[in-house]
């Protein structure tokens, strides 16, 4: 290690059970925290999972509520606390991805119900302190100890329905988190550690989730890195890549997980000069000598996504996208020029391989 070591590391209380059938450990769970009629939360679309969910748990649930939606909503998170109240729930298990535990979190900010989640994605929104609410398509978003998870259940079994294409992206979106945690400005060694990792299970495992999605051996490699990776955004600031992934989510409503998947290898060829010990550690992870044309050359043989105009951004949003992200400054390993964050989304825009 060239420079000397100098960090501030706060872990963050939270139990993690993980394992093929651990789902099946969610009324032992519950019990422990001490709560007795949990509100079950999931979108429209897995209300079925909800349900068996709900079943499994018997007396220690109030009722399913499967009305969660992607950026939660205000309108959708004020129901959910009405609902939450009308049935006296003392605690909430969102089963799903980001969506629905973001709408747990909503209801955990405002009443502090204790939540247990359990993530069918990659996302990571269980393992962050971080909520967001949309409002007239703003999206406001904030960091709160009331809303981090008690307890995590992974169960690889949950996400073999995840559709191949989501499961791609999904991945792509947990290795965001790992690649902005390396060059983060509040970086420790034991985060670093679970960022290499988290990058190289999902790398190694999602090409396997994609050819066979109901090996459970590669979704739990799969959701071992997402735990890790989670564990990582919840842990540091993220930087360049993660604010223009808000920005094109924010103003021009494109999907979250797509998004983060075709602007990681040109946030990270941008950045890659600045981050040399992200570089390397990477580069280790991906087994590669170029970690933005590996993880470019990774979505492609995924078979996702691979440029802006595909997810139907329009070439005259660009500037629009530039004033957003150059507006206030952050921490970023490079300076964020305008003509930087134009060109890199030139590149985006066509999916030309990135350039570091
Ligand atoms: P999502 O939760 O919106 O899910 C996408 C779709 O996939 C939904 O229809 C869902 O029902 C379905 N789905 C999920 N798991 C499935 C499964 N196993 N089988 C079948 N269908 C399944 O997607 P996401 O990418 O997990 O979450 C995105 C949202 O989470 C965004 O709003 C993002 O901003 C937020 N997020 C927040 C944080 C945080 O720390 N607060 C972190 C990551 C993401």
């Amino acid at each position: 290690m060239a420079e000397a070591l100098n960090f501030t590391y706060q872990a963050l209380p939270m139990r993690v059970v993980f394992g093929a059938g651990s789902v099946a450990s969610l009324p032992d769970e519950v019990s422990r925290l001490g709560l007795r009629r949990v509100l079950v939360l999931s979108t429209p679309e897995q209300e079925d999972t909800a349900s068996r969910v709900a079943a499994a748990l018997g007396d220690h649930v109030a009722g399913v509520h499967a009305k969660a939606r992607m950026h939660v909503p205000v309108e959708v998170a004020a129901e959910a606390r009405q609902v939450a109240t009308d049935l006296g729930a003392d605690g909430c298990v969102a089963v799903g991805g980001g969506s629905t535990i973001g709408l747990g979190k909503a209801i955990a900010l405002e009443y502090g119900l204790p939540i247990v989640a359990v993530p069918t994605t990659y996302a990571g929104s269980e393992m962050t302190p971080v909520w967001g609410l949309t409002e007239g398509g703003q999206k406001r978003t904030g960091r709160d100890s009331r809303v981090l998870p008690h307890a995590v259940v992974y169960d690889p079994e949950l996400t073999v329905s995840l559709p191949t294409g989501l499961s791609a992206t999904s991945g792509i979106n947990a290795i965001a988190h790992a690649v902005e945690a390396l060059y983060a400005p509040d970086a420790s060694p034991i985060i670093s550690l679970m960022a290499e990792e988290g990058a190289r299970a999902l790398a190694s495992a999602l090409p396997s989730v994609v050819a066979a999605p109901e090996d459970i051996e590669a979704r739990g490699e799969a959701l071992y890195g997402s735990w890790l990776c989670g564990s990582c955004l919840g842990a540091t600031t993220m930087s360049l890549h993660h604010k223009l992934c808000h920005a094109l989510g924010g103003s021009f409503d494109l999907p979250h997980a797509e998004t983060h998947t075709v602007v990681l290898p040109y946030a990270l060829a941008y950045n890659a000069p600045a981050a040399l010990p992200a570089v390397a550690a990477l580069n280790r992870a991906l087994g590669s000598g170029d970690p933005a044309r590996a993880l470019f050359e990774l979505t492609g043989r995924l078979g996702a996504p691979r440029s802006l105009r595909a997810l139907g951004f329009p070439a005259d949003g660009i500037e629009r996208v530039v004033e957003q992200v150059t507006a206030t400054p952050y921490a970023n390993p490079r300076a964020v020029t305008p003509d930087g964050v134009r060109e890199l989304l030139r590149s985006a825009l066509d999916g030309t391989p990135p350039v570091g």
